[in-house]
């Protein structure tokens, strides 16, 4: 739907179709990608951290985060290119992109996705990022990625903590709260990553971000908007990362008003709840 939203308005005509490979059944795939003709595909879990062995090239951006979730199948080989980070910070505001710069982010969990909201982040020059995880031991994967991120971007000057509780001195600051777990994601979407409490220290100009887009408004985002904070929610991430591979894959540039159309039509075809 969003792929052939996109073939229709650059006036390119192509196909983007599912294709269910079964783990086993991978490693063939691949390395028949030449048989395939086709000039790229997306990955989704689990092979998005699989797929980086299999390529010829890989963007910095892959390589910081870790995973590949867009390929270009070029004449000598595959290129792998992660798309998520671009697609986190590009639907926000010139104002709040510009702010994050010097700001303090809190970010809630530290999996796959957290990688990608970290190197944008860095990128844009914030301060400090604190990573609420209920695991250290799993987040340290992702902890010591960021960190290598930091220092290839930034030569480390961005303070990245860890924390299993929120204390509201984390929160006074923050100028961005990011969800990166899946609380409160459809059929669970009575949950809440972090207490309703934590939503009262956060300060006025605080932007809460979900990367949840089902339900479109989490109970994080309804909470934070009945405290009349700015909030975001993940579906316009969705759309840019999905622009940005198809860009990655025809090298045709889509317009704001071509990203703006394919919110309704995604939001159409996938029915969400909005009952809170
Ligand atoms: P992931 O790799 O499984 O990471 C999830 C993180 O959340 C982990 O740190 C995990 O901690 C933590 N977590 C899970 N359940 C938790 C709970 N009950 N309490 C506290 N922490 C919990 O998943 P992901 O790929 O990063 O995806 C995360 C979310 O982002 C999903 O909802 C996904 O749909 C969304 N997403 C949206 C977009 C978009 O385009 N909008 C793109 C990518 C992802 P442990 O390690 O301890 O399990």
């Amino acid at each position: 739907m969003l792929q052939e939203h996109f073939f229709s308005c650059s006036g390119l005509s192509g196909s983007y179709e599912k294709l269910e490979i079964p783990p086993d059944d991978l490693p063939d795939w691949m390395d028949r990608w030449q048989e395939h003709q086709l000039d790229g595909f997306n990955v989704t879990i689990p092979y998005k951290i699989q797929m980086l062995a299999s390529m010829k090239r890989i963007s910095p951006e892959a390589d910081f985060i870790g995973a590949v979730n867009t390929v270009l199948v070029k004449s000598d080989g595959l290129y792998g290119e992660n798309t998520d980070s671009y697609g986190f910070i590009a639907p926000l505001s010139p104002e709040v992109k510009a702010s994050l710069a010097g700001a303090d982010v809190v970010v809630l969990g530290a999996g796959g996705a957290c990688r990608a909201v970290a190197y944008a982040l860095l990128k844009k020059g914030v301060k400090n990022i604190t990573f609420w995880i209920r695991n250290p031991e799993r987040a340290q994967a992702t902890l010591q990625l960021v960190q290598s991120m930091n220092r290839y971007l930034r030569d480390g000057e961005a303070g990245l903590f860890l924390k299993t509780t929120l204390e509201p001195a984390e929160l006074v600051t923050a100028r961005m709260l990011v969800n990166t777990t899946p609380v409160g994601m459809s059929p669970n979407i009575e949950a809440m990553p972090l207490d309703a409490n934590c939503i009262s220290s956060l300060p006025e100009n605080a932007l809460v971000y979900d990367l949840i887009y089902n339900p479109l408004e989490t109970r994080l985002l309804k909470a934070s908007r009945e405290r009349g904070l700015v909030t975001c929610d993940g579906l316009d991430m969705l759309i840019y990362q999905g622009a940005r591979a198809f860009t990655h894959w025809t090298g045709a540039a889509l317009t704001t008003e071509d990203l703006q159309a394919a919110r309704p039509l995604l939001l159409n075809a996938m029915s969400f709840p909005v009952k809170h």
